[in-house]
């Protein structure tokens, strides 16, 4: 976004595209709506995305909640991360951004109190040394550029481990199904080429049982928690890469500061249970880069001119909030059946609910306590 407004741009990433990035896969439609503004959904559906008809919520004793939008309307989307991401790469470049891949960010280099630049270790033996007059941190959920802020709280409840696996020949009652058993989350999403993105998030004291095991582990869980799931398990083959990784739920206390922003991950990373990261990713990108032309434009890439962002950020934080709501109705199997009764009997309060979590309205048409008493009191 800055590039296409004139800005000399620099982008520096320690992985070589395309490459795999743990996820589920799943596009929220407002994730989507960015995406075509970005002028990437031509390649998109030429390279592989496929919309979601319907999605299914289950707790542990099998309630479930099931969403299927109105007619010409889609649910979301699934789109394998090495693709969305490279076609991602490819546009920057295409309207002027520098890419350097394989360059690892090591620190800030600061002046005065203000950021001036990063250093990095590229090709050279030496680290290389980057000047700019703004730094914008989208290194993920364990950002180094955030923690050398020093802005960084962690989500103590948020620590958690997942395993994401694909697989071929899984059939799927939904688009997308999410699973809740206690600790235990599960995702599965049909993709574009019709393998199964089957991820599962699981306490952090689980590592020593994942490790070097991965494969077996996830099958275990699968027997152990969700019954419906490993009844249909023997038909399908899981690909031999799996990918493992922490979340690390956490917060920033600020999102700007002299000099230097952060967005997506970087800024704050919640549960990925009802699949919108990487709709926080790209909204916040759009109120990132606003704030940054008009900083850059002014000439005062100072904190005070840079904190407006933090403050848009707020509109993000209402969402943040309802994920945090969702999963917590999801994880206490009564709360989630009465949730699910008063849905089914009312589709309004439930249509309303699912245009909130598609991104496609915002969280206060949820977050008030009209909708909420509505939703929990037996009227
Ligand atoms: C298990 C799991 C399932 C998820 N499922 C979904 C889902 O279904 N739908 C959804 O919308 N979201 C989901 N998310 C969240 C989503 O993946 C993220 O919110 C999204 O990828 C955030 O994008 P980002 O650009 O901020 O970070 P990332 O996509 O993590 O990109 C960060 C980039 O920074 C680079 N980098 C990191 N450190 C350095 C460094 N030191 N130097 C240089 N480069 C560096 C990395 O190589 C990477 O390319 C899920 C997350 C997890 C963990």
């Amino acid at each position: 976004m800055l590039a296409e407004a004139g800005w000399e741009t620099l982008l520096l990433d320690r992985a070589r595209f395309p490459r795999d990035k743990p996820c589920g896969e799943f596009l929220t439609p407002g994730a989507a709506s960015i995406l075509q503004s970005l002028g990437v959904w031509g390649r998109l559906t030429e390279q592989g995305i496929s919309p979601v008809d319907r999605l299914s919520i289950r707790s542990a004793n099998r309630f479930r909640l099931e969403h299927a939008p109105e007619e010409n309307l889609t649910a979301g989307w699934t789109v394998r991360r090495r693709t969305l991401d490279a076609i991602l790469l490819e546009q920057a470049r295409s309207v002027g951004v520098e890419v350097r891949e394989a360059v690892v960010f090591r620190s800030l280099i600061r002046e005065s109190g203000q950021v001036r630049g990063v250093l990095a270790a590229g090709k050279c033996a030496s680290l290389c040394e980057w000047r700019s007059r703004l730094v914008i941190g989208a290194d993920g959920a364990r950002s180094k550029v955030a923690r050398e802020m020093g802005v960084v709280k962690p989500i103590r409840r948020l620590q958690r481990l997942a395993v994401v696996t694909h697989w071929r020949g899984l059939e799927l009652d939904c688009g997308l199904e999410m699973r809740s058993s206690g600790s235990v989350v599960c995702g599965a999403g049909r993709l574009p080429d019709h393998s199964v993105n089957l991820t599962l998030v699981v306490p952090t004291g689980e590592s020593r049982k994942i490790a070097g095991r991965a494969g077996d582990y996830v099958t275990e869980m699968i027997y152990r928690h969700f019954p419906d799931l490993a009844a249909r398990l023997p038909d399908g083959q899981r690909e031999p890469e799996i990918q493992t990784t922490h979340c690390f739920g956490h917060y920033c206390r600020r999102t700007s500061d002299d000099g230097v922003m952060l967005a997506g991950d970087a800024a704050a990373f919640v549960d990925p249970f009802t699949g919108e990261g990487v709709f926080f990713a790209l909204r916040g990108a759009e109120l990132a880069a606003r704030t940054a032309y008009q900083a850059l434009t002014s000439g005062d890439v100072s904190a005070v001119s840079l904190a407006s962002y933090d403050r848009a950020r707020r509109e993000l934080m209402r969402r943040y909030l309802l994920c945090g709501l969702v999963q917590g109705i999801v994880r206490t199997p009564t709360l989630f059946n009465l949730v699910v009764r008063r849905l089914n009997r009312h589709p309004a309060l439930q249509d309303r609910l699912f245009q909130v979590l598609s991104d496609t309205e915002p969280p206060g048409r949820v977050l008030h306590p009209g909708y909420l008493l509505r939703l929990l009191l037996p009227i």
